[in-house]
């Protein structure tokens, strides 16, 4: 299929290679979520989100591809001073090319994390943009259950919420929620086999490869399940859904 959006990457650590890869691989847009391992400093931030509206740009289009950005504080990238970013976010949302809060959420789930999920979701609620939310390795079900009650609590609308990193076990509470899933395809976690077969509790979700240096990734993890999906027959309305259509209306990519 044609126009294959990435709802997910980091797109600061993505090499130009691998954007070419994924643009001759029929993706068309991406979007950057933003996150700097260890930032110790507010400025680190705003340094982050610059690069990604400047040279991750240029780089992008060099290569046939539209970026789009999402900024915010991640959890495993939140200084001392994180108010300061907090308090720049509404500045960022202004500019050409940012469509929303991400990746922000819980990672250990304790109290600071959940002060700045809370503060950022005030922010997400007042300008009315989606937010892209982070699910962590370990206590899924416990921490995800958290970030929720405390988007509730604010009262963030429900369909402007992606929870990614989705899978089997946390896929019900996302439900209950109204929330999006995030479908981030990796070997270890949700494989285009699982999608494929729930494919009933993934449709309203979108595909991304939450490409980054954190981990073993793959930049074309969006075009793979695209092709398995096909080959095995899958919907062509609901692989069109995820792999395109839920992200470009979500976020407004146009
Ligand atoms: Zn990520």
């Amino acid at each position: 299929m044609e126009g294959l959006v990435d709802s997910h990457t980091h797109v600061s650590v993505l090499p130009f290679d691998a954007l070419e890869n994924m643009a001759l691989a029929g993706v068309r847009k991406i979007i950057g979520c933003s996150i700097f391992f260890g930032a110790r400093h507010a400025e680190t931030l705003f340094d982050h989100f610059e690069q990604m509206l400047t040279l991750c740009q240029q780089s992008a289009i060099q290569n046939g591809l539209k970026l789009f950005v999402a900024v915010g504080l991640h959890p495993l990238g939140t200084p001392e001073d994180w108010p300061r970013v907090v308090e720049a976010l509404p500045t960022y949302l202004k500019r050409a090319g940012v469509i929303g809060l991400g990746e922000i959420g819980l990672h250990e789930g304790d109290k600071r994390e959940q002060e700045v999920l809370r503060e950022q979701l005030k922010i997400a609620k007042e300008y009315g943009v989606p937010v892209i939310i982070h699910t962590p390795p370990r206590q899924r079900e416990l921490i995800t259950g958290k970030a929720l009650e405390i988007a509730a609590a604010i009262g963030i609308p429900p369909h402007k919420v992606v929870i990614d990193h989705a899978n089997l076990d946390i896929i019900n509470l996302i439900e209950e929620f109204g929330a999006i899933p995030g479908l981030t395809i990796r070997q270890d976690g949700l494989t285009p086999p699982i999608l494929l077969e729930h494919l009933e509790h993934f449709w309203r979700g979108m595909l991304n490869s939450d490409y980054s240096n954190l981990k073993a990734c793959d930049p074309l993890s969006v075009p793979r399940a695209v092709r398995y999906l096909e080959n095995k027959g899958a919907p062509h309305e609901i692989v069109e859904r995820i792999a395109r259509y839920n992200a470009e209306e979500l976020f407004g990519l146009s």
